[in-house]
């Protein structure tokens, strides 16, 4: 069995604690850990051709006494200089008094760093090692998980790599050279220590292959799970589910309807239905879900209804509220934000059958929940939920219907893979009368004309959303923090406008005010994170506005976009882009020249590739590998492996050892992701 983290040396609990919340939960973790980046030490440069913001090797002796002086408070600097035969370089540290002594006038090492200028060339905290022998070629660079350092990481991952066994073969025999895949011994190998480029790039490929693999694993076992189940006939009523369309304050598209009659079809046949419907922002799912649900509740069976944050939850409480009234069923609420009190009589009322829509958060899949008769489990913008929680509701009705909504559409040759579980309809039509939302990138010199013009609207009676992407000042990524942008709007540009601020780090009942004052039309513009991004429905909304655009993934923006068009005046979505990068520039574009969600995610695909196209979230509650290197063809060949892995015989040790691997990973992941709501 894998050691314990705790008994690793160096590790307290305040770093095991990191490692875990970066998915390292044990001492073979660690050797899936990926490198962030690599330093090229395979060759030096001369001192006469060093090129100023490149990083490089140099081979310098060091020619005089390194000194150390403090120029500033709490800034303390180590200086040298080093000469090869071309020319003298000078070599400075930061805050690492310690090299003053690490290294010795008249001695040589190798130095790496990025080259910076200062009375000619300088190494700003080059990287030391004495020269003595052969160049060490590519060295790994690790992330920083917390408080573990990127050092302390590295000499984790390396002492685990000399103590554990060498891991055995992932993949049945025969199949990595059939998928022109390294073998895993060699592929872990030569990810911490790489022989050349060619050897780290066919190694990175398996790794991240590695990351699908357990991945496809969980969706192909829970496909021959619900396959192996007993499902029931949900016997519903025609003639009242026609009577609640036609109440409506609308009709229903062509497409809200075929895929209406689909789910109702699918949910009457005896087999346990699991199916997802696509469409795009503002299609109009939820209308077709809470149908369902009707039918579902009207034939005695209890429906959930489960989104993926609070905000979402509430709102479509409020909209289920609306649309049930009337009809004599009981819709119920149930979140982690609740007080325990309140919490409790819902779970009472859900599980003694009082309650016959149930709509709720992650809250809804905890252990002390029971349904009584749970008889559709829906889950709205499901990419944000991972696998397991896909299942974990379903697990609370006995013969459960499983409806998904998607947050996103995506392609279908993506979605064929990674729903692989389920049967997929699609609403491939807008409700009448939306007009397109008018999209600009916004240059930095016109951000205050912007601003201005968002006053305006505001005078006029239209709302805007300003997205910004972080909440807390960072150093490192220097994003426009939604609080300061609040204070700056306030005192600058909307002074006069009533301004709400709408972010995570709020109390529950904060963000419902924000959002109700919002909803309401009290408030004009709303400064966010993205908690606004899904599902929020404010119809008054004409202006969309984000901040550093070129950090959010397209499909993440277009849902953004989505919030805004939704009542009958014109409306508009403005990029900020935070850099000139052209990459960005095109990729923003892609936005300005096209509408339809399902062509953005097209392209957007095909731009990133399909780790960066699914994993838009830093801290992804999502367990998909974020890695840019997997490809379509990539993608198939982990699902075929699933596939033969799992018809292998359960006694097979493959089998076993794989299958373990995947509920413990998912698994953690689920705890992960309900602890933090
Ligand atoms: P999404 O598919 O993005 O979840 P919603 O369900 O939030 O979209 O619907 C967007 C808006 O469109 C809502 O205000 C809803 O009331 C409205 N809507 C839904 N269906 C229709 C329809 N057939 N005709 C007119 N408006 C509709
Ligand atoms: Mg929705």
């Amino acid at each position: 069995m894998a050691a314990e983290l705790g008994t690793l040396p160096g590790i307290g609990p305040a770093r095991e604690k990191a490692l875990n919340e970066a998915g390292v939960m044990t001492a073979d973790d660690l050797l899936g850990v990926l490198p962030r980046a690599y330093q090229d030490w395979s060759k030096t440069t001369p001192v006469d051709s060093l090129a100023p913001g490149r990083e490089a090797l140099l081979r310098l002796r060091v020619v005089t006494q390194p000194s150390l002086s403090y120029p500033r408070r709490g800034l303390s600097l180590v200086r040298a200089w080093g000469e090869d035969q071309t020319g003298r370089c000078a070599l400075q540290w930061f805050n690492q008094p310690y090299v003053r002594r690490a290294i010795r006038r008249g001695e040589e090492y190798l130095f790496y760093g990025r080259v910076g200028a200062w009375r000619g060339p300088v190494l700003v905290n080059p990287s030391c090692r004495p020269a003595a022998g052969e160049l060490p070629g590519l060295v790994p660079v690790y992330p920083a998980f917390g408080c573990v350092s990127p050092r302390l990481l590295g000499d984790l991952v390396r002492r685990a790599l000399e103590s554990c066994p060498e891991p055995p073969e992932t993949l049945p025999p025969g199949w990595p050279g059939r998928l022109g895949l390294m073998g895993i011994a060699q592929a872990i190998k030569n990810v911490h220590f790489p022989e050349d480029g060619d050897a780290l790039k066919k190694a990175r490929e398996r790794m991240t292959f590695e990351r699908l693999l357990v991945f496809q694993l969980a969706v192909e076992m829970l496909r021959l799970k619900r396959a192996g189940r007993r499902g029931r006939a949900l016997k519903w009523d025609r003639d009242r589910v026609l009577a609640k369309c036609e109440s409506l304050p609308y009709s229903l598209t062509g497409a809200q309807r075929r895929v209406l009659d689909e789910v109702l079809d699918d949910m009457q046949r005896p087999a346990a239905m699991a199916r997802l419907v696509q469409g795009d922002v503002g299609s109009g799912k939820t209308v077709v879900a809470l149908l369902c649900a009707y039918a579902a509740a009207c034939a005695g069976r209890q429906a959930a209804f489960m989104a993926p944050t609070e905000l979402l939850a509430r709102q479509h409480y409020r909209t289920a509220q609306a649309f049930f009234e009337g009809t004599g069923l009981k819709v119920a609420f149930l979140s982690g934000g609740m007080a325990e009190g309140e919490k409790e009589a819902a779970a009472e009322r859900i599980a003694g059958g009082e309650a016959d829509v149930i709509v709720g958060t992650h809250a809804l899949i905890q252990e002390g929940v029971s349904f009584r008769a749970l008889g559709l489990a829906i889950t709205d913008e499901q990419h944000r939920f991972g696998v397991m929680q896909r299942a974990a509701l379903e697990e609370k009705g006995e013969t459960c219907d499983v409806l998904v909504m998607s947050a996103t559409p995506i392609p279908r040759t993506l979605a064929l893979i990674l729903y692989a579980d389920m049967d997929v309809s699609v609403i491939d039509e807008m409700p009448p009368g939306r007009k397109r939302t008018k999209t600009r990138l916004v240059p930095p010199g016109r951000r205050d004309d912007m601003y201005a013009f968002i006053g305006k609207q505001a005078e006029n009676g239209g709302q805007a959303y300003v997205i910004c992407p972080l909440v807390e000042e960072s150093e490192e990524i220097e994003a426009q923090s939604v609080a300061r942008v609040y204070e700056e709007l306030k005192k600058g540009p909307l002074k006069g406008v009533e301004v709400g601020l709408l972010h995570g780090r709020l109390r529950p009942a904060e963000k419902e005010a924000a959002m109700e004052a919002f909803g309401c039309g009290r408030a004009k513009v709303l400064v966010s994170t993205t908690v606004v991004e899904v599902g929020v429905d404010v119809p008054g909304a004409t202006v969309m506005a984000v901040e550093n655009a070129e950090r959010f993934g397209l499909a993440q923006l277009h849902q953004m976009r989505g919030r805004v068009g939704r009542g009958e005046k014109p409306s508009y979505c403005f990029l900020l882009p935070g850099t000139e990068a052209p990459e960005a520039l095109e990729r923003l574009n892609v936005l300005v020249e096209c509408d339809d969600g399902f062509e953005v995610a097209r392209r957007d695909l095909a731009l990133r590739g399909p780790g960066e196209f699914l994993g838009t979230r830093q801290h992804g509650t999502l367990p998909w590998p974020n890695e840019s290197l997997c490809d379509m063809r990539m993608l198939r060949g982990a699902r075929d492996a699933a596939q033969a892995i799992l018809a292998l015989d359960p006694d097979d040790p493959l089998y076993r050892r794989m299958t373990g691997l995947c509920r413990s990973r998912y698994e953690a992941f689920l705890e992960r992701d309900i602890s933090h709501t």
